[in-house]
């Protein structure tokens, strides 16, 4: 029934045509409101997820029909009007086969009375209601029994609610797409894979995501396209695991190095700092090049590992690198390692350190968008010179210009900030260039509580150490949720008034005994001067209406200030110079001040759980009791029903509602969950198991975005199998050239895509 379609294009190329070239009738508001989903092509049509089924495959007659159930009817009109209760409707009478009568309004939807004419045998679904005891439908959907059944008589697709494009439009159009191209999909999996692993045919699989016969049929379309999105993921991973172990690295012996800089430390290492440190330096020493992610919570002593790795490459005659996804972090890294190798608080001068176990100082450098010209040269001088280097720094360090002489050790801090692309970068291209040379060792360090089974899938190509274990003497951190209220729920605000209060309260009691706080925003949509000026407002308010009294003892931080600002806030800060710092994300991995003992976090509920946990571990870092407070946002007012409101536009209206309550209440349980909890690795799993997916990084995290269908708790053996099916592959063809690979290579180097993040 669509319009005339222009040349469409053979074969799988179709599905690269736009929407409205491939003759889906729309207007232009319609594919606006398509493109705000994200749907462009008919690919993209195809592969848009309806969140639910309604499941109104239950026909039944009128006279059975159950009060409050999802149930279809299908009837005759025997009479069809325009009506007007206060606005116009439409109402109809239908009756069965079995003469049993019912009537069916339509309100504000009065166009429905000239649809229906008398005689006309339709297929009504809805929920099930009552009008003065006798059964009937308000606004079903309805469709002409005879042509195909998209809405009712079946299990039926509901999207996510859009503006300016109804559901039932939106569900006209992609079945439309789904009947015309799904078999265009080209089938990614070789076919005795697909038997061996009992998996559908891409184009069914598909089709059913849309209109499954059953749950069965669901599960199984569902389980299909996970298994693509995981295989996809560890053929990017075994391939780079491969290309890396076909090369040489050099092979360093550092168990005196490092043993020799631990005994310089002020405190005894961890049994578990130990135990990471054992596995790094046994990778290090053998000729081929380590690929391992260490995993640790916040203040578990990562950077102590680190540091040992690095000059066990230094004194084996490398060089080594450190980067950081911010400045602030980078900085923090720089001062740190500077202080554990020189036992001085400052960075000592040119970052110069004599050791024990090195012929010639060591130069510690810094490397930032920030460093200043003249730093800049003697830094790359250093590098570039081949000497006893650690270069500490953000992305900086792999651009342009940076020519380390003989890196021997890159380590990347936080990757879930970096794509496979910088951490190729950092490793010189030497990780995937198609050479034959050296290549450096990679460490890559994460206070990400992810839990095994997700690392192997997302950092499939890593072995995985973990510190799980905290240096003793750390006070556990008092954790307190003040989720946001239902809007009019007057016992609720009441509650969450005086939560907010207490909050502030115990602030202005710490800071009276000499106890200081962060105060984090929001999280701002739009651009960074958005956010700034949101952060500039927060810092107002907290100033002159939290705290009075404080005045210029609170500072403000956000990621807009100059290189300089930000150092000098920070700084103040960390001297305790001003009590309270109202910043935005930019602490979250940055800041060490033992003298804080108040974490406030407003809006709590737009953050990812493990970014709450990380936000936690900035407090507790003294011998002072300390607390967080998870403040939700306020309670927000339902949206006003315009005055000229449709049907239509009610309906989804009410949809928007509903989606805004449920995400309301599934973020009150997850501030729940971190107050419930101090361990990040629990956290994580629990988030998964509260969710399903790997969302809890929130959206910048890596590898996200190319897992939209799996959830580890439904398909948690896919991994492993995943895994098997990609080496398979390709041992027998390791580049995946052969022909009928080639839709699998593509969907690998689609994913491989998705694993670049942005860089904060
Ligand atoms: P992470 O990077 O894992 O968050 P850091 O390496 O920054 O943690 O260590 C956090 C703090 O704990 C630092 O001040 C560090 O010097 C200190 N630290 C590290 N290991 C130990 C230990 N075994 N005992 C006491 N303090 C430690
Ligand atoms: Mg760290």
């Amino acid at each position: 029934d669509a319009s005339p379609p222009r040349a469409i294009p053979e074969g799988a190329a179709a599905l690269g045509l736009p929407v409205a070239e491939a003759g889906a009738r729309l207007g232009r508001q319609h594919l606006k409101a398509l493109e705000r989903l994200g749907v462009r092509t008919v690919g993209d049509a195809l592969r848009h997820w309806p969140h639910r089924h309604d499941d109104y495959s239950r026909v039944v007659p009128i006279a059975e029909l159950t009060l409050g159930e999802k149930q279809t009817v299908r009837a005759t009109v025997e009479d069809a009007r325009e009506r007007r209760w206060g606005r116009k409707g439409a109402e109809a009478t239908i009756a069965d086969a079995s003469g049993a009568r019912m009537k069916v309004v339509w309100w504000n939807q009065p166009f429905v009375a000239k649809q229906l004419r008398r005689g006309m045998e339709i297929a009504l679904a809805g929920e099930v209601d009552a009008f003065r005891g006798r059964p009937t439908f308000n606004n079903p959907a309805w469709e002409e029994i005879g042509g195909k059944q998209r809405h009712t008589g079946r299990f039926v697709p509901v999207y996510p609610a859009t503006e300016g494009l109804p559901q039932q439009r939106l569900r006209e159009t992609i079945a439309n797409l789904l009947d015309r191209f799904a078999d265009r999909l080209p089938e990614t999996l070789p076919e005795a894979l697909r038997e061996r692993r009992a998996l559908p045919p891409v184009a069914e699989a598909v089709r059913a995501m849309h209109y499954p016969g059953g749950e069965a049929q669901l599960a199984a379309a569902r389980r299909r396209l996970a298994f693509d999105e995981l295989l996809a993921l560890q053929i990017g991973a075994v391939r780079r695991k491969r290309e890396r172990l076909g090369r040489p690295a050099p092979a360093f012996e550092g168990d005196a190095v490092a043993g020799a800089f631990l005994a310089m430390l002020p405190f005894a290492p961890t049994a578990a700092q130990r135990r990471a440190l054992g596995e790094v330096l046994g990778d290090l020493a053998r000729p081929r090049p380590m690929a391992r992610l260490l995993q640790g919570d916040v203040g578990s002593g990562k950077t102590v590992v680190a540091l040992a790795a690095m000059l066990a490459a230094v004194a084996g005659g490398s060089q080594a690198a450190l980067m950081a996804p911010t400045e602030v972090l980078a900085e923090q890294h720089y001062r740190t390692v500077c202080r554990l190798l020189s036992g001085e608080p400052e960075p000592p001068l040119h970052g110069a350190v004599p050791l024990p176990f090195l012929p010639e100082p060591l130069r510690v450098v810094l490397l930032t968008g920030s460093t200043r010209a003249k730093e800049r040269r003697a830094a790359l001088e250093a590098i570039g010179h081949g000497g006893p280097v650690i270069a500490v720094g953000t992305h900086a360090l792999i651009q342009e210009g940076v020519e380390f002489a003989r890196l021997g050790l890159a380590v990347a801090d936080e990757q879930h900030r970096f794509g496979v692309r910088q951490r190729s970068a950092l490793l010189g291209g030497g990780d995937a260039d198609g050479g034959e040379g050296p290549v450096p060792h990679l460490l890559v360090m994460t206070a990400t509580p992810i839990p095994r089974s997700l690392a192997l899938t997302l950092y499939g190509d890593l072995d995985l150490s973990a510190i799980d274990e905290l240096p003793p003497g750390r006070t556990p951190i008092g954790t307190i949720a003040v989720p946001q209220p239902p809007y009019g729920d007057l016992v609720a605000e009441g509650e969450y008034e005086a939560g907010r209060a207490e909050a502030f309260a115990r602030i202005r009691d710490e800071v009276a005994a000499g106890r200081q706080a962060f105060v984090i925003c929001p999280l701002v949509e739009g651009s960074d001067a958005v956010a700034a000026r949101a952060a500039t407002e927060e810092y107002e308010r907290v100033r002159d209406e939290e705290l009075p009294g404080l005045g210029d003892r609170v500072a403000l931080l956000h990621g807009r200030m100059s290189a300089r600002a930000k150092d000098e806030a920070m700084r103040r800060f960390a001297a305790g110079e001003t009590a309270v710092l109202v910043a935005t994300a930019v602490v979250e991995v940055g800041i060490d001040v033992p003298n804080a003992t108040v974490m406030l976090i407003e809006g709590a509920n737009r953050f990812g759980l493990a970014q709450l946990h990380q936000f936690r571990g900035r407090v507790g870092r003294g011998g002072h009791a300390s607390v967080c407070y998870l403040l939700g946002d306020d309670p927000r007012p339902p949206e006003p029903p315009p005055a000229d409101e449709t049907g239509e536009r009610r309906k989804q209206r009410e949809q928007r509602e509903q989606q805004a309550e449920e995400r309301r209440e599934a973020a009150a349980q997850r501030l729940e969950l971190v107050a419930a909890s101090g361990d990040g690795f629990a956290l994580a799993q629990a988030d998964l198991e509260l969710r399903g997916s790997g969302d809890l990084f929130g959206t910048r995290q890596a590898g996200a975005s190319s897992l939209r269908l799996f959830s580890l708790r439904e398909h948690a053996p896919l991994i492993e199998a995943t895994r098997r099916e990609a080496e398979t592959l390709l041992g027998a063809d390791p580049a995946l050239a052969e022909p009928r690979h080639a839709a699998l290579r593509a969907a690998a180097e689609r994913a491989e895509a998705g694993l670049v993040a942005e860089p904060h």
